[in-house]
């Protein structure tokens, strides 16, 4: 769109009569550019609207796609906001304190945060202004000449924005740049341009969460801000707490909220990028734990290369993790038991867990279960020490040949007990039976690992973290949550610095500009 609510107040018959014919083209070319595509979104509707169903997250396809069937307000609402000018949407969460706060009316529950038509608050702290930014626009909005720098221009707004700058000597120093909008008016046809600031399409993915150039937590401070929160597990509340005790700065527990979401909408670009390694990838460690998300228990999967760890919250199916590997994905999956994995041809079983299982039959107080799973737990073991001393010193001959004995009394073990009244050894015996080749698989190549131990640790800070805040209380913060959790994990894999990586990407993210590469692998990984 080339013109905004503010350009259009401005334009009437009369001031068309005094246009010039050249310039009386260039006005309506821009016009008839902008009526088409006001025509084109009057058209549209669920089925046709924004973005395809393949640029989803890849495990929120189908539910996206439901949704948008049987919701087509949806769409409707989300182009009304987006058609809104920005100075007034910020108005409006300016008064609110918390965009996403609203009550809607008929919706019974209270909604967390501030409720509507309590007495808001604005901001009272004072900054030094550190430094000022001019934005002007480039181009006049009615006819598209240039604008000159010796325009008459005037400012009409200007916002605040509080940074952290990391200095060269070490250290850090609290800045506030003070950015000012302005309105200009060419010499080419009278009309004033407004210069706005920018502000990302609204998205359907990213309900109520805005990302803008026009911010009071720079991009350097929101990356401190997201560490807090997702490395060093800090709650809203503690981060406010330390920003005003080590830097002066107080924020909101809601602008707080805002921008972590914001960092985790910045992020979603490279959620395709971070696919796509996965999907190369070689071995493939997954595991899955459950999530609470508002009251639902939904479930938070971590997929885990040599040098990418991806996390996404969604439902325990097959769907999911077919559709978030993709159908390119030819490597090697090591999992645990879990039949969703079962349909992965190309697959490992964690020993650790079945050592664990075999344990604890030995431990049984029933001697007769002791026994049996005494007998398991011996050939279990002995077979991973087999890999294990295979992988130093390579045997002149197959482990499955040198140790066919143990195995086979391992499955005679197995057939025997795999009616056994003893619920815990039917099932452990069963669980053998059933997955048996890929069980054994380690056996036969013994250089592939014994567990899916990575997978674990890589999901071990969330576990705590779930125990702190509870999980998370809605899809876009999910969302937020399981980016951000794979931009650093990854950072960290790949030795790089994640809030440095991150100040980078919500700065490009907010301007619109094309996001920094994520930081490549070193040699040895
Ligand atoms: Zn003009």
């Amino acid at each position: 769109m080339h013109l905004s609510d503010h350009d259009l107040r401005q334009m009437d018959e009369d001031w068309l009569v005094t246009l010039p014919e050249d310039k009386l083209r260039q006005v309506s070319a821009r016009m008839l550019l902008d009526l088409k595509e006001a025509r084109d979104r009057l058209n549209q509707t669920a089925n046709n609207s924004s973005r395809p169903p393949s640029s989803r997250a890849p495990w929120e396809k189908d539910q996206a796609a439901e949704k948008a069937s049987s919701d087509p307000e949806a769409v409707d609402e989300d182009q009304a906001s987006e058609a809104k000018p920005p100075a007034q949407a910020d108005e409006e969460s300016r008064v609110d304190g918390k965009s996403d706060s609203v009550a809607l009316p008929g919706k019974q529950k209270r909604n967390p945060g501030k409720q509507v038509g309590a007495p808001g608050h604005g901001r009272t702290q004072k900054f030094i202004i550190t430094g000022n930014k001019i934005h002007r626009a480039g181009y006049c909005a009615a006819c598209g000449d240039g604008l000159p720098d010796d325009a008459p221009s005037q400012a009409y707004a200007a916002w605040d924005e509080i940074d952290v700058e990391v200095l060269t000597e070490g250290g850090l120093r609290v800045t506030c740049l003070r950015h000012a909008l302005l309105d200009i008016t060419g010499h080419c046809c009278g009309h004033t341009t407004r210069t706005q600031p920018y502000r990302a399409e609204a998205d359907t993915l990213w309900d109520k969460v805005e990302l803008s150039e026009w911010r009071l937590v720079g991009p350097t401070l929101a990356a401190i801000i997201v560490m807090l929160s997702l490395r060093m597990r800090l709650s809203r509340a503690r981060i406010r707490e330390l920003l005003d005790e080590l830097f002066g700065v107080t924020l909101s527990i809601g602008v707080i909220d805002q921008t972590l979401r914001e960092a985790g909408r910045a992020c979603d670009p490279l959620e395709a990028v971070l696919l796509e390694k996965i999907e190369q990838a070689v071995l493939l460690h997954v595991d899955e734990t459950g999530w609470p998300e508002g009251k639902a228990l939904q479930w938070l999967w971590v997929l885990l290369s040599a040098s990418t760890v991806i996390y996404f919250i969604g439902s325990r199916s097959q769907e999911m993790l077919r559709n978030a590997l993709g159908d390119q994905f030819a490597g090697v999956l090591m999992a645990d038991g879990y039949s969703v994995y079962r349909a992965w041809l190309n697959r490992l079983r964690c020993w650790a867990h079945l050592l664990r299982k075999a344990r604890g039959l030995e431990e049984s107080t029933d001697r007769r279960v002791a026994e049996v799973g005494g007998k398991i737990l011996a050939i279990v073991t002995q077979l991973i020490e087999a890999i294990l001393s295979a992988r130093e010193n390579p045997p002149p001959e197959s482990l499955t040949v040198l140790h066919e004995q143990a195995i086979r009394h391992l499955r005679e073990l197995c057939e025997r007990h795999s009616d056994d009244p003893h619920k815990k050894l039917r099932e452990l015996a069963g669980e053998f039976l059933h997955d048996w080749d890929v069980i054994l698989r380690q056996v036969s190549e013994p250089h592939l690992p014994l567990t899916n131990n990575p997978a674990e640790s890589a999901l071990r800070p969330m576990v705590i973290a779930r125990r702190i805040s509870h999980g998370t209380r809605c899809p876009s913060g999910s969302r937020a949550y399981a980016l951000l959790a794979s931009v650093i994990e990854t950072c960290r894999l790949r030795k790089a610095s994640s809030w440095h990586y991150l100040a980078e990407v919500i700065q490009a993210a907010r301007i619109g500009a094309p996001l920094p590469a994520m930081p490549s692998a070193p040699a040895s990984l």
